[in-house]
């Protein structure tokens, strides 16, 4: 960004200034010529007044005039040539074309009354050629009797312009370093908070406690970005530590029916001789831990699969009343087997784009739950009501119910109230939260109503129509 920003500074600086320059160098050379040109032309004039006043070109020129002819020639550092009428060179400074008769196209003009000037840029040289008039008046600008031609060296001015454009060459170098000294201030201001910035998420990143703040002095944007990555490394941080609490639970969850297994399994190898009843009932006890050791794997398995895009979502319309009641009629045995009693209330027919096995695996958690946490001979109410958008299904029970400030947390992974209960009868504290991560991924919401004592309500809505959303 600081080499963009010096290269902008030194050209919104410099093409002004070159562009200036070349004016001003342009001006200077035609303000010098035409100088030039003007006093060669007064010459020119005062010259041919005095010709035609007394009639050089009808006579021999007389020595003196030859002479100031010479003296005027020399000091233009150029050449004075007189041409009669007849176009034929009767005075040359040079002698070169004495006597020669000429044709080009300026001195008939001017026998015409016309003045030409011309600027020979090879020999740097300018040349002015006029008419030699008589008889001119205010009315009338005379009559032709023939042509002076002055050559005129511009040696000097165009050593003098040269010399200009010199010194306007050191001027510019000498403007483009204080530009460019200028150019570096101005980004090294500008990129300071920039810099400040990366440096300081530089040492937050090597020693974060999830708890810094990236301040950044300077300007607006760059405390808006000290902002939005202090939010980021907060939830990454955040990732990081839910992440690391889910391998330690995970690695606790696998580990106690693993423990449990192998006292169970030492105590029969280590003693010699065992009774056939104790290996029955201890191998019952293995047993009974490998199973729940796969129920924990089975369960890790599904919010893993839950965990994964919507974009594998396997939507189609079912209806939710005969889910509801095949999930029911599943888990009447649990029930029946501690007297509780299941009611199934149904308002309407709902017919719901759903993904059916998550959906399954949300109602069967919370049902289960509902008559795992019951008490004897207690009871179960299932509701499913909709309306034009969403559907909701209502699971009541007669159980032990949540306190209060458990309620928020029941839907965490590993999380359970009662770790002994949820053990006894089968729970891994994954049911929960695999239900929320399910409903979530139908854009549906879950929530939790309960008195200790008096029973839990668990409502779940979910939209009626899937919605893909992109990501
Ligand atoms: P678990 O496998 O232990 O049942 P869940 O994630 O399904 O795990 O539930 C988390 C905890 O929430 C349970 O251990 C239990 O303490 C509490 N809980 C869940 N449902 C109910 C309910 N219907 N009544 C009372 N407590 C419940």
């Amino acid at each position: 960004m600081r080499i963009q920003l010096i290269g902008i500074l030194l050209m919104t600086g410099l093409l002004p200034l070159y562009a200036g320059m070349q004016m001003m160098k342009s001006l200077h050379w035609s303000r010098s010529y035409s100088n030039r040109l003007e006093s060669v032309i007064d010459l020119g004039n005062a010259l041919a007044g005095q010709i035609a006043q007394n009639g050089y070109l009808q006579q021999q020129l007389q020595p003196e005039v030859t002479a100031q002819l010479q003296a005027l020639a020399g000091l233009m550092k150029g050449r004075i040539v007189l041409v009669n009428s007849s176009l034929v060179v009767v005075k040359d400074t040079t002698e070169r074309q004495v006597g020669k008769t000429l044709i080009s196209e300026e001195p008939i003009r001017a026998m015409r009354g016309e003045m030409t000037t011309y600027y020979n840029e090879a020999e740097g040289m300018t040349e002015v050629v006029l008419p030699i008039l008589v008889g001119a008046s205010a009315e009338n600008s005379g009559q032709a009797i023939g042509v002076i031609i002055l050559e005129s060296s511009l040696e000097d001015i165009i050593a003098e312009h040269k010399s200009f454009v010199d010194s306007m060459v050191v001027l510019m170098i000498g403007a483009a370093m204080v530009l460019l000294v200028v150019a570096l201030v101005i980004s090294g201001a500008m990129t300071r908070p920039l810099r400040t910035l990366s440096e300081r998420i530089g040492h937050v990143t090597e020693s974060y406690d999830g708890t810094q703040i990236i301040e950044s002095g300077g300007y607006l944007e760059a405390e808006q970005i000290g902002d939005a990555v202090g939010h980021m490394m907060e939830r990454v941080a955040a990732t990081e530590k839910s992440r690391q609490e889910f391998v330690s639970n995970v690695s606790h969850e696998l580990k106690t029916p693993l423990t449990a297994i192998k006292v169970l399994s030492d105590s029969l190898v280590l003693e010699p001789d065992v009774p056939i009843e104790m290996y029955r009932e201890f191998i019952t006890d293995i047993n009974a831990e490998i199973d729940r050791e796969a129920k924990i794997v089975n369960d890790l398995l599904s919010l893993v699969k839950l965990d994964k895009t919507s974009g594998e979502m396997n939507i189609a319309e079912i209806s939710i009343n005969e889910l509801l009641e095949i999930i029911l009629k599943r888990l009447k045995p649990l029930a029946l087997k501690r007297g509780i009693e299941m009611v199934f209330e149904s308002y309407r027919t709902v017919l719901a784009e759903v993904d059916e096995v998550k959906i399954s695996l949300v109602f069967t958690n919370l049902i289960e739950n509902a008559i795992k946490y019951n008490r004897d001979g207690g009871k179960v109410m299932v509701s499913l009501n909709a309306d034009h958008k969403y559907f909701y299904v209502k699971i009541e029970d007669t159980g032990i119910g949540i306190p209060e400030e458990e309620q928020g947390r029941v839907f965490e992974r590993f999380y359970r109230v009662d770790k002994a209960r949820s053990r006894e009868t089968g729970g891994t504290g994954l049911g929960l939260s695999i239900a929320k991560s399910a409903v979530q991924m139908h854009k549906g919401s879950i929530k939790v109503q309960s008195i200790p004592g008096v029973g839990s309500i668990f409502t779940v809505r979910i939209p009626l129509s899937f919605v893909l959303t992109v990501q």
